[in-house]
């Protein structure tokens, strides 16, 4: 193969990339891929979930094999984040454009360039006349966005066709800087807390008058300042407290304002639940009020629960396929944000590997072509029975 003509997995991910899918609009990237996977004898079926505005398409594509090999299941996205300023842009985020050994575009990275290396995989092995197992691939088109009509409703639906793989690769980007860094085995959890606290309003001249909500607010905020919540575990990093946001909502020079918000994110690892944590710090917030005197309310939002998967089987089939391609030793990390793995995992044990994420979501969004070409003999080297 010369230099000017890409490869297979190149070539579909550039067409990918040139359907505008940004969340939660399909864009023609799930019909792509439909065409792509019927080529390679995978039966479709698309899967539509919610209505109106919120209407999401989905695609499951699954392929009968050897029944003595595992199902393997690949998860992955077609949406992709919003292009930004696009006059930042060195080469159009549709375009799809290759310049000096990169392939440039909106979800280059994050992560048409992982499906288009694991449909690649499948046909290279097709080609080498490999006998697979049962494979099959579970595609959202709302991974950016909602995430309510995507993966978290296809693992229902699957659940209820009985359909249940042995294990799911997701092919998020979790490489730092090179291939065969980093496999994700696990993801941490997120908690959001919204605190609402209503002292007495009265001139600030006089605050004897009034009662401040603010100092009451700050103690009821101490334990989640920045803090570090545990000392982590085998396969996490201590879980963190962060607050995002302090307002007084009618605040004025002369005023002590009656109401004061905070708003904290929590991450967390398997060594708490949505339940410990707010149950700890509910305690602690009446406890405060009490003793300065205010009133308060807290909401709750947990869109994330903390999983791992334990190594075994599949993450060493997965530690050894990155180690002949790549000559690395990747190692299993439950860091970073959430992915739709938090969904995936309540189907079959998942962990995550896919191309390197260092411009994801950025503006000139880009991967090394030698790495999407990588990642497919990474992805066939796993699909393929010893
Ligand atoms: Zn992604």
């Amino acid at each position: 193969m010369t230099s000017d003509t890409p490869s297979y997995a190149v070539d579909l991910t550039r067409r990918l990339i040139a359907c505008e899918s940004v969340t939660p609009l399909e864009g023609g990237a799930l019909d792509l891929l439909q065409g792509a996977l019927e080529e390679l004898g995978f039966v479709i079926t698309r899967l539509p979930f919610g209505t109106g505005g919120a209407r999401i398409d989905n695609l499951f594509a699954i392929r009968q094999g050897d029944e003595a090999q595992p199902h393997l299941a690949f998860a992955g996205h077609t949406d992709v984040v919003p292009v930004g300023d696009e006059a930042a842009w060195t080469h159009g985020p549709f375009e799809g454009a290759i310049d000096d050994g990169r392939l440039y575009g909106r979800g280059a990275a994050d992560m048409k360039g992982g499906i288009g290396a694991f449909v690649a995989a499948v046909k290279a092995l097709d080609e080498a006349h490999v006998k697979t197992g049962t494979i099959s691939l579970i595609i959202t088109g709302d991974e950016e966005g909602a995430a309510v009509n995507g993966t978290v409703k296809m693992v229902e639906w699957l659940k209820a066709e009985g359909i249940r793989p042995d294990f799911c690769l997701v092919g998020e980007p979790t490489n730092p800087t090179q291939m065969g860094e980093v496999i994700k085995n696990g993801r941490r959890g997120s908690l959001t807390g919204k605190l609402s606290v209503t002292g007495t309003q009265g001139h600030v001249a006089y605050p004897h008058l009034a009662n401040n909500p603010v100092p009451a607010l700050l103690a009821m905020l101490a334990p989640v300042n920045s803090a570090k919540l545990d000392g982590g575990n085998d396969y996490f990093d201590p879980s963190t407290a962060e607050i995002v946001d302090l307002s007084i909502p009618d605040a004025a020079g002369n005023v002590i304002a009656n109401r004061a918000f905070g708003q904290f994110n929590i991450r967390f690892n398997t060594e708490h639940s949505q339940e410990t944590l707010s149950g700890w710090l509910s305690e602690h917030f009446a406890r405060q009020a009490k003793g300065f005197g205010v009133e308060f309310e807290i909401e709750w939002l947990c869109n994330a629960h903390p999983f791992v998967t334990e190594p075994g089987e599949f993450t060493d089939r997965l530690q050894s396929a990155i180690a002949a391609v790549t000559g690395r030793h990747a190692t299993l990390s439950c860091s970073g944000g959430t992915s739709d793995a938090r969904f995936l995992c309540h189907l079959c044990p998942v962990a995550e590997f896919g191309l390197v994420g260092q411009t994801m979501h950025k503006v000139n969004e880009h991967v090394a072509l030698a790495d999407i070409n990588e990642l497919t003999a990474i992805y066939s080297a796993f699909l393929k029975q010893d």
